[in-house]
């Protein structure tokens, strides 16, 4: 009998009571190599050195200081490291516990932004269909995963979706990159049409999508053209970048790669690597200015903002990320994983799709390649995998089967960024086994 409410009541999680490097130990003494970081969290591995030593210290120093009171040196290094390898134009960051925190505030800053401009008709949020931007009730207002939404809706505030950029299920066929990105640009150019070009606030996307759709990236110049669809009308651009941010992608932020720059950027998962809750939202000069010059603060806070021990956990895992070129690590690696996933998966049957980028790879199961027909959710194979791969000693993150219902089951690979070619074998062949495990009838 167990207090604690776990998430699936009638499939409790294992007990974790260790974890080193790559491998957690469970309470029954099983080793498990970690191949997901959670979901995408713990880029460094577990039990770093360097980051434990920085906890001590700051524990040591000072534990917590409310931020209506005090600044710390480790919450302003912390900003400082982020703003200098920031997207161009982002000059400030709101240190937050966690992704949907961050999110929030983001929504926020971007209400508040034309408030403080004299544009207090422009309200409204498009965000993707088949997208997740947290839990809380802001964030999954926004996001498009009807799945989690849908016994919540009466709760949420209204938001407007597009349709994603997901070659794999959208792109047609005969469409060239180009022309698939500029058809699925076009829908936020005639949403915002449709809602009406001076009331909208801000559109919202993940630059490589995570959790909902298993590490899609967008093709051509799809966000490209969305920032110039944003700037066009003075819509402003929130690239959520909780899960493949901070250097998941093969660079530090995912939407360099895309050659954009944001108005507003979250962050989470990779910030700390798990070490403590952290998350961050990074905002403009422009925004700045206006909170600046308008009333003079953001109006919005939480108790735990800029936590001393979470910005030191922050910097310490940045710290060792730059320190050590793990960035340099994550893109041999991914390449490694991706050739590995093909020369695993490229000729499966049930396997339709590998993508990804970086140490940010997922492979999507269907039942026919050729018509990209999903299993039945009901067959919950997500799960089967899920529980095939814990039996073996790996943790990865499946998802799917979802009320959506336009997309296969899929197992996101995200792991720490010190992986070696021999982890990344060993990850694939047990996954190949427990993927196959999971697809007896
Ligand atoms: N945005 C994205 C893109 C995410 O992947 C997540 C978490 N999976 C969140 C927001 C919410 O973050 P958290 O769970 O830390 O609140």
């Amino acid at each position: 009998m167990t207090h604690l409410l776990h998430r699936s009541i009638h499939t409790p999680p294992r007990h974790a009571v260790a974890a080193k490097g790559l491998h957690f130990t469970d309470s029954a003494g099983r080793d498990y190599i970690d191949a997901s970081g959670g979901a995408a969290v713990s880029c460094l591995g577990h039990a770093h050195p360097d980051v434990i030593a920085a906890l001590h210290a700051q524990l040591d120093r000072l534990a917590y200081a409310h931020t209506g009171f005090f600044t710390t040196d480790v919450a302003e290094e912390l900003a400082d490291t982020l703003i200098a390898d920031a997207p161009e134009g982002l000059s400030h960051v709101y240190l937050v516990s966690g992704g949907s925190e961050a999110v929030e505030a983001a929504l926020k800053m971007a209400r508040q932004y034309f408030t403080e401009t004299g544009q207090p008709q422009r309200r409204h949020i498009i965000a993707r269909r088949q997208s997740y931007h947290g839990n809380t009730l802001g964030a999954l207002a926004a996001g498009g995963n009807e799945w989690r939404r849908a016994q919540f809706k009466p709760l949420l505030m209204q938001a407007h979706h597009i349709a994603p950029c997901f070659a794999y299920r959208e792109q047609w066929a005969g469409e060239s990159d180009a022309e698939y990105a500029a058809r699925a640009a076009a829908e936020l150019e005639a949403k915002i049409l449709e809602l009406g070009a001076d009331t909208v606030a801000a559109f919202v996307a993940e630059p490589v999508v995570g959790a909902t759709a298993g590490a899609v990236p967008a093709v051509g110049d799809y966000f490209k053209r969305i920032r110039a669809i944003c700037d066009k009308y003075g819509v402003l651009l929130i690239l959520d970048e909780v899960m493949c941010g901070m250097g998941r992608t093969g660079s530090l932020y995912a939407c360099e790669q895309d050659g954009i720059s944001p108005d507003l950027l979250t962050i989470a998962k990779g910030l700390g690597g798990g070490y403590q809750p952290i998350g961050a939202t990074l905002l403009s000069q422009k925004i700045y200015d206006a909170f600046a010059q308008g009333s003079g603060f953001f109006q919005h806070g939480h108790t735990y903002m800029g936590h001393p021990m979470a910005a030191a956990a922050g910097l310490a895992v940045q710290k060792v990320i730059r320190d050590d070129k793990l960035l340099d690590n994550v893109q041999a690696m991914g390449a490694e994983l991706r050739h590995q996933l093909h020369a695993a998966f490229g000729q499966h049957a049930h396997v339709g799709d590998i993508r990804g980028r970086g140490l940010f790879q997922a492979i999507e199961l269907v039942e026919d390649r050729q018509t990209k027909a999903p299993f039945d959710p009901s067959r919950k194979l997500h799960a089967r995998i899920k529980a095939e791969a814990m039996a073996r000693g790996l943790m990865v993150y499946p998802m799917g089967g979802t009320i959506d219902g336009v997309r296969g089951d899929h197992v996101l690979l995200a792991p720490p960024f010190i992986v070696t070619a021999a982890d990344v074998a060993e990850i694939t062949g047990r996954l190949a086994e427990a993927v196959n495990a999971a697809l007896q009838p």
